[in-house]
């Protein structure tokens, strides 16, 4: 039986790589920091009915030793760093944090792997936010970087060390250029969720407006689920690499809110407030990724559109809302 951990188990896309690697037979291992806070804790892995099936391993990408500890007990075959301070905005707030587990973190369990099991495949989670003020209007694995947040910023620090480690020290360490996805999943700050939180609660009377900053924004969206599956792909190579996941197709953000309001009947325009506070320091106006070398050489291809997604997240949420009265 094969054996992976998962750092970020606990986030959205840590809950469905552990359903797909689950599937496939896996032993799965995800390492989780700790947290006075019980009941949160498994919330997604419970959402996909994944929990018990998880073996939680106590540990914090700030702390070398325990990952050192924790990859000599497990000795996975295959490792997937997924764990970050993830959200965009925070990272002004917390540019210190940010650096630490975003960047450094890469940085202590590439060091736990290469002390503990060198043969593993390790797959960092890189992002297309590291193109930021994009150099090229479709953004591909040749596009240079230009990092628009302290969070993209120690993104780049995460992948040119994946990449460094490769060349070093002849590790299996690929790096995921993944560009935004979403699913039921998502986390409430980031704008998908966002929307079809509010969408849900204003359909059912408990909520009146939906407050956002800047809805001239781009992005290319696709569904979480199909993500993961690229994750898997790239550590099945005999040669670890760099890819880019998108779907190719960039939404504004005006737009996938219209949909989202379409989706139960409400216009936008009778319910969406501009909050100027909610606009960012430095902006990511647009990104459009090239998914054609995860295509040819994985065999990848995006399954879900944005829009069936954004259905699907309305869909979880009034579920959600409904449960919760
Ligand atoms: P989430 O924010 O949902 O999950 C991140 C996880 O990392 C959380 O479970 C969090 O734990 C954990 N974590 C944070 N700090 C630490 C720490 N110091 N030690 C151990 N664990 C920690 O992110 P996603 O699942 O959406 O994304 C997965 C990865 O992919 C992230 O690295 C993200 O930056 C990257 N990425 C995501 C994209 C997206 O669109 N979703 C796009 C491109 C890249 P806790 O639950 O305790 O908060
Ligand atoms: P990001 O691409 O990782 O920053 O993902 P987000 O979902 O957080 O943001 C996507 C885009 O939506 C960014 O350009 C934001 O500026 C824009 N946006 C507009 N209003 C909001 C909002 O209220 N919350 C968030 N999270 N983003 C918003």
């Amino acid at each position: 039986m094969r054996k992976a951990l998962i750092t970020g188990v606990m986030g959205q896309d840590g809950a469905y790589l552990s359903q797909l690697l689950l599937n496939k037979g896996y032993e799965v291992y995800g390492l989780v920091r700790r947290s006075s806070t019980v009941d949160v804790r498994d919330n997604r892995l419970h959402w996909l009915g994944v929990a018990d099936d998880v073996k939680i391993v106590d540990g914090n990408l700030l702390e070398l030793s325990g990952l050192i500890r924790a990859v000599r007990e497990i000795k996975p075959d295959e490792v997937y760093n997924l764990a970050a301070q993830s959200f965009v905005r925070t990272s002004w707030q917390q540019p210190i944090l940010t650096g630490m587990v975003t960047g450094i973190g890469v940085a202590n369990m590439l060091e736990a792997v290469r002390i503990e099991a060198p043969e593993a495949r390790f797959y960092q989670a890189s992002s297309s936010e590291m193109f930021g003020l994009i150099q090229e209007q479709v953004q591909s694995e040749k596009t240079p970087f230009y990092p628009r947040s302290p969070y993209a910023v120690a993104k780049v620090y995460g992948h040119w060390l994946t990449v460094n480690y490769r060349e070093s020290f002849n590790l299996h360490a690929s790096s995921g250029i993944l560009f935004n996805h979403e699913s039921p999943l998502r986390g409430i700050e980031f704008v998908t969720r966002k929307v079809t939180d509010a969408v849900a609660r204003i359909k059912l009377g408990l909520a009146k407006e939906l407050r956002l900053g800047n809805i001239d924004a781009k992005r290319d969206w696709g569904h979480a689920r199909d993500y993961v599956k690229a994750m898997w792909m790239m550590l099945q190579q005999d040669q670890p690499d760099d890819y880019v996941i998108a779907t190719g197709v960039t939404t504004s953000v005006r737009e996938m809110c219209r949909v989202a309001f379409d989706t139960v009947g409400l216009s936008m325009d009778d319910h969406l407030v501009i909050d100027p506070t909610l606009f960012r320091p430095a902006e990511v106006d647009v990104l459009l990724g090239d998914p054609s070398k995860a295509r040819e050489k994985l065999g990848w291809e995006p399954q879900v559109t944005w829009q069936d997604m954004i259905r699907e997240m309305i869909e979880a949420d009034l579920k959600r809302l409904s449960r919760r009265d």
